[in-house]
């Protein structure tokens, strides 16, 4: 049975993380908050026999094995350092840092220390987005040529924290929203990005110099261009992925969520189809993975190297829209 200390008593860990570790029959053995009070509160509101204020004592007191990191992201770095250099596994919340030479400082350690290393992008695990990898890589829509990501949505009121003032944190939208657009356009294209041109918005809820919305244009390596639209404000939209090529699309609706559901709809010249979809929390099929890949089997869904991806790019679009200028995107590996 793997072991869990939680760094960060974090809304995600509550609503979702926490559940999924237990559903793969992890024991959570301690939380760490930098409040006493809240820390033994969230502890108790979750079952969770040790709560604790300070990294060291999550990492030596009480035996771990892994640990999940799902505090505010400028504080990630050092958590992870810390973490890999006690040898525990991480699985680290995205973006991984607010800069990539932190990140990458993050995954040279994990290698380091031979610990597994993991990047919570949770979309990777959606029935949604890997039935259109399939898809495309048994060749139903010919040549991939264009995609569209459709992922603005409403900030719930108990976010609009952090995220909408605190740039020193990676707030805003870009951090929060499109390192996974990224990642899940990596993954379901199985191509990297190169170059972005972006622009963002203030359109009601951000705060000081983050942006609340952002739209863009990536382009991959094989030539793809996709386009994301990203937002906190966007209260009555749908959200979507489609992928366009010369034989087909894919048309993937209300897939952009942490919940498992959404529908994908395959469309060429023989007509329309719906494709199959096997839902499953994906949440827990990222947790299963971590721990297989931790007990020696596989990889998890996504590593460091993919955090460094998706963050890359979140750092070239926040460029872009400020400069005006095309950004390259490159994570340095
Ligand atoms: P929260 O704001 O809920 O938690 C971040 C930190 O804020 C916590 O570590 C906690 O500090 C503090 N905090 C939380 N709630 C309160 C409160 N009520 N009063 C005072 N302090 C509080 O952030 P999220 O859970 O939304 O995000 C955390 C991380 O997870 C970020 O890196 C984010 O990008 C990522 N994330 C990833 C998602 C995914 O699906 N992969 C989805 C959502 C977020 P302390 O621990 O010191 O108590």
């Amino acid at each position: 049975m793997i072991r869990w200390g939680l760094i960060g008593a974090s809304t995600i860990a509550h609503e979702w993380v926490i559940d999924a570790i237990r559903a793969n029959g992890g024991e959570i053995v301690s939380v760490m908050s930098a409040n006493a009070e809240r820390g033994a509160k969230y502890a108790a509101d979750h079952g969770i026999a040790h709560s604790v204020t300070a990294l060291d004592e999550l990492l030596s007191g009480q035996p771990i094995d892994a640990v999940y990191i799902s505090t505010t992201n400028e504080l990630h770095k050092d958590q992870v350092l810390a973490s890999a250099k006690a040898g525990k596994h991480v699985l680290c919340e995205k973006p991984l840092a607010t800069s990539l030479d932190d990140a990458k400082a993050m995954v040279a350690a994990c290698k380091a220390a031979n610990v597994v290393f993991a990047t919570n992008h949770h979309l990777r695990n959606a029935a949604t987005h890997t039935a259109m990898r399939d898809a495309i890589a048994a060749g139903k829509i010919g040549k991939p040529l264009a995609a569209r990501v459709f992922h603005a949505v409403y900030l719930p009121p108990h976010l609009q924290g952090w995220r909408l003032d605190r740039p020193d944190a990676g707030g805003g939208v870009i951090l929060d929203i499109t390192v996974h657009d990224t990642d899940t356009l990596r993954y379901v294209l199985g191509d990297d990005p190169v170059e972005v041109i972006a622009s963002t918005q203030q359109s009601g809820l951000a705060k000081a110099d983050l942006a609340d919305a952002v739209m863009g244009i990536m382009r991959f390596k094989s030539g793809l261009i996709a386009m994301f639209h990203d937002g906190f404000t966007t209260k009555y939209a749908d959200t979507g992925f489609e992928v366009h090529g010369t034989e087909g699309s894919l048309v993937g609706r209300n897939v952009m969520s942490q919940k498992p559901v959404g529908i994908v709809t395959l469309r060429n010249a023989d007509g329309e189809f719906e494709l199959k979809l096997d839902h499953q929390n994906l949440y827990e099929t990222g947790i299963a993975k971590f721990h297989a890949a931790i007990a020696g089997n596989g990889k998890p869904a996504a590593d460091g190297e993919d955090g460094l991806w998706s963050l890359a790019a979140g750092l070239a679009v926040a460029e872009a829209a400020k400069t005006g200028v095309t950004q390259p995107i490159d994570p340095g590996l």
